[in-house]
């Protein structure tokens, strides 16, 4: 009809003529490029009257009849097609018409021209004319085939996926990147423990549940797969469950791209919950760990803690314990997550058949299930223990050796009733085994220990014993910059015995000595026997070589105790060769040679003593130790004497005491001061005694004065610090004011700074003494390290002011300043100021200007002897 742009005229053949002429007219307007477009289309496009009779049609319909347009119009459906096909067609119409729309339907078309068949869309449009008289249907048939075919792929690729992934049980997740919005499949929120309806479907879901410690590389990952920096996706990472743990969770996606641009549009993935894999995974990881350790030869208290804590993060929840049997008693191996409490409460119980479940297990040899702590008989008489830290189940394993022979036991506890499943029964059986690995290794290794590192004959350290301790001692002791000393004991004449009494009796002799050795114990680091009747021992962290000597001196005197061999009384000897490290030697031979010489030394000058490397410590040593015996000597025979130095009164002058203070002449050693005497005495223990002389005699010397008629004169006795915080200088002091019948309120004690400390005791001792009725000094004040604060608690009647400020004070501006503070601060508090070492007019001026009380130096008088005090009392000083 309007084929290539020409109306043809069987145009005219149509019935309605009204219809045709309108369209004549019309479809003179077309172009014939409409015409060329109508029949290139590839749908079929037809139209019809409304009785269903063909007015006109493209190309692609007249494929459909088998016939030319022209044979066409004029007839209808049913001239083409059978009357079934023809009915569904005209009923299409009439529903088109009926609805006054376009009515669409799908249909199989058999095409008559060829015979294929395709799958049309066909939507039929009632026409009306202006007056909106209907006045046709027009018809368009698209072919679907293909679209549908794609969709019915897609939709079975779908159901395909959907079901794989049911299968598979991941979950499926589906990112926008253009807006964010993200689809969270619900199995993938199952996974999280949560409902369909929870978590919005937004990008901020997933950040939000991701572990902290892993979102910034899986951001990362994805963001560099979303750039094209890697070709795929797939990563690991932890998420957080509603429940509260994490799962572990493997991600796999794929990027969509935007037609045409290539521009990423959307991340379309699968999470799949590997936490169980992971569990199992960090399992082996952990066993490997562990067997690696048992390789490395780590120690076993460590690797028991290892296998306990395998198992408890593969179990949460569990605390295990290993427990090692030991001549019957069952002792802590490791129990990392265990309260101390417990593990102090079971170590070292006796096994027996009910002594809860390791007890009983390691007795019997078998395992033992206790689903209840409380209620089994088993833990009757230890559940007390167990059951304040929470355990109510305990399953137990016993660990056996190759052999078969019971080692320990390994213990599970949960902290709820419960029998073991399937799994955990298995683990305790796997956990029993490794630590049998371990624990047989270790019991040899003690073994094989004991036989290397024991001197069989003395139980001493054996020599291997101490080159190792030796090397270990020097890197300690290079690492933290410390000197120690080494002790080289030779028995002297040690030949001899065995020569004259035999073998036997030498080696019974040597194992007395060991004993005695034995009994330095803590003092000392380290006792070995070297060899023969060779003896070492290791003194670590000596800053005083004083002590080293002191222990060899003990040593000698420890040895020398008589003993007895075959009923034969005998006093051994040994001598003693002392090197210091790092002085002597920074390794181990070079200390031993000079421990050696030294050795050699005391041999050469008579034996039975000691000698250090270094000649002059021998000398100062042998000094100290005649020092020593020359004091205890002069203590104990009274030889000690005292004088007395004058205290004034500032502003009368007037003599109102004295200092008594110590004195030794040796008529070997000549004069000794005090100040070092005094400390010596102190380290040998002898300072008590003196003190109670000291106090004797000044008291008794001040009776003595007053009964010849001198004015009543305060006495101070200077006290040792250490002796002052005796609570039994109370009683002393008490014991000697009764048998001098002196006036406790004329006796003042001198205590340095030292003893200025607020303790309780330390208060206890102050307020005692002053219920005494005797005034307490503190000596030297200003140059010790005592808390000013604590002066208000502690009951004191007076200051000494060093004479280190005295003599300064007058130098040194800042000296004076402190010297006045003192003073002020000293009357404030309510106590007299002393100012003590005047030795010049001058500062004698200054002390009154500052209000000091009472004065004491060479300015008024040295020291005296008693005989001399009472002229000073009565003629007066000068001041
Ligand atoms: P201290 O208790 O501070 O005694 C004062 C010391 O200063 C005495 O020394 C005394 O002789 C000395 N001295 C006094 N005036 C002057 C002076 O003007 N110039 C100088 N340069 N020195 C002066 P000494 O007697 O040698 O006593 C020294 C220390 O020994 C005493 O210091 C005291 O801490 C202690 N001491 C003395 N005798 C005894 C005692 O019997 N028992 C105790 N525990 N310690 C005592
Ligand atoms: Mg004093
Ligand atoms: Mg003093």
């Amino acid at each position: 009809m309007y084929r290539n742009g020409e109306v043809t005229a069987q145009v005219w053949s149509f019935r309605d003529f009204t219809l045709a002429e309108r369209l004549q007219k019309e479809l003179y307007k077309e172009t014939s490029f409409r015409v060329a477009i109508l029949n290139t289309l590839p749908d079929l496009i037809w139209l019809k009257d409304t009785q269903g009779v063909y007015l006109a049609c493209n190309d692609r319909f007249e494929d459909f009849f088998g016939a030319k347009e022209i044979e066409i119009i004029g007839k209808s459906d049913y001239d083409f097609v059978d009357s079934e096909l023809a009915d569904f067609f005209r009923a299409h119409d009439k529903k088109s018409m009926e609805k006054g729309g376009p009515s669409v339907n799908e249909e199989w078309i058999s095409f008559a021209n060829d015979g294929h068949k395709e799958l049309l869309e066909t939507t039929k449009t009632p026409l009306y004319d202006h007056q909106k008289k209907l006045i046709g249907i027009l018809g368009i048939g698209h072919d679907i085939t293909e679209r549908r075919a794609a969709e019915e792929r897609l939709r079975e690729s779908e159901e395909r996926l959907s079901l794989a992934m049911r299968g598979t049980n991941d979950g499926l997740w589906d990112w926008n990147l253009v807006n964010d919005e993200a689809y969270y499949s619900p199995r993938w929120k199952e996974m999280l423990g949560y409902q369909n309806d929870e978590l919005p479907n937004h990008l901020e879901t997933w950040k939000q549940l991701v572990h902290a410690e892993d979102r910034d590389r899986v951001l990362k990952e994805v963001t560099d797969y979303i750039n094209g920096s890697s070709d795929s996706l797939e990563i690991e990472m932890r998420m957080h469950h509603k429940a509260g743990h994490d799962v572990h969770v493997l991600s796999r996606a794929i990027r969509l791209f935007q037609e045409p641009d290539g521009k990423p549009v959307r991340l379309v993935g699968t999470h799949v919950d590997i936490t169980e894999r992971k569990r199992v995974e960090r399992h082996d990881e952990r066993n490997a760990e562990i067997l690696e350790m048992i390789a490395i030869g780590r120690p076993a208290a460590e690797i028991y803690d290892a296998i306990a804590l395998m198992y408890e993060a593969r179990h949460p929840g569990m605390r295990c314990s290993l427990l090692e049997l030991h001549k019957g008693r069952l002792l802590h191996g490791g129990a990392p997550s265990m309260p101390k409490a417990y593990c102090d409460a079971v170590h070292g119980l006796e096994f027996g058949p009910d002594i809860g479940s390791c007890g009983t297990s390691t007795y019997t040899g078998h395992r033992v299930i206790v689903e209840n702590i409380e209620t089994d008989p088993k833990w009757a008489t230890i559940k007390d223990a167990a059951l304040p830290h929470g355990m109510r189940c305990c399953w137990s394993e016993p660990i056996k050796s190759s052999t078969g022979k019971v080692l320990g036991a390994f213990g599970m506890y949960y902290d709820y009733p419960a029998t073991p499943n399937e799994e955990e029964s298995n683990d305790l059986k796997a956990a029993a085994r490794l630590a049998s690995i371990v624990m047989e290794r270790d019991q040899n290794q003690k073994r094989i220990h004991q036989l290397a590192y024991t001197d069989e004959l003395t139980g001493l350290a054996s020599r291997p014993h101490f080159f190792q301790s030796l090397d270990e001692l020097i890197k300690t002791s290079k690492r933290h910059q410390r000197r120690f000393s080494l002790l080289y004991i030779d028995l002297d004449n040690f030949k001899n015995v065995n020569d004259t009494l035999g073998h036997d009796v030498g080696d019974q002799l040597l194992k007395m000595i060991a004993k005695r050795l034995k009994k330095f114990g803590r003092d000392v680091d380290f006792v070995a026997r070297l060899s023969g009747d060779e003896f070492c021992i290791l003194m670590d962290d000596v800053s005083d070589d004083y002590i080293t000597a002191n222990l060899a001196k003990r040593c000698l005197e420890l040895i020398a105790q008589p003993l007895e061999l075959s009923s034969r009384w005998h006093t051994p000897a040994c001598s003693i060769g002392i090197a210091h490290y790092p002085d002597d030697g920074t390794d181990a031979s070079q200390l031993l040679k000079a421990a050696d010489t030294s050795l050699y030394a005391a041999k050469e000058h008579g034996k039975n003593r000691f000698a250090f490397y270094n000649q002059e410590l021998t000398r100062k040593a042998e000094y100290r130790f005649q020092f020593e015996q020359y004091l205890r000597e002069a203590i104990e025979s009274e030889q000690l004497t005292l004088v007395y130095q004058p205290q004034l009164h500032l502003t009368t002058g007037q003599v109102i005491g004295v200092e008594a203070l110590s004195r030794w002449h040796h008529p070997v050693m000549g004069q000794i001061p005090p100040t070092e005497f005094i400390q010596v005495a102190e380290q040998i223990g002898m300072i008590k005694p003196l003190t109670k002389t000291i106090l004797c005699n000044a008291c008794r010397q001040a009776v003595s004065w007053q009964q010849q008629g001198l004015p009543l004169l305060r006495m101070s006795v200077n006290i040792s610090p250490s002796h002052f915080l005796d609570e039994q200088l109370v009683t002393l002091i008490d014991q000697v004011l009764k048998e001098t019948e002196m006036d406790p309120t004329l006796l003042e004690l001198e205590v340095t700074e030292t003893a200025v400390q607020t303790d309780r005791k330390n208060i206890a001792i102050f307020s005692q003494l002053k219920e005494s009725g005797i005034q307490i000094a503190i000596d030297d004040f200003g140059t010790g390290y005592s808390s000013i604060a604590s002066l208000k608690h502690l009951k004191v009647d007076s200051l000494k002011i060093d004479k280190y400020f005295i003599n300064d004070m007058l130098l040194d501006k800042k000296t004076q300043y402190l010297v006045n503070t003192m003073i002020e601060m000293g009357h404030n508090l309510g106590h007299t100021i002393v100012a003590e070492g005047i030795e010049t007019k001058a500062q004698l001026e200054l002390l009154k200007r500052l209000n000091c009380d009472t004065a004491q130096g060479y300015l008024f008088s040295r020291p005296v002897s008693a005989e001399a005090i009472p002229k000073l009392v009565v003629n007066g000083i000068p001041t």
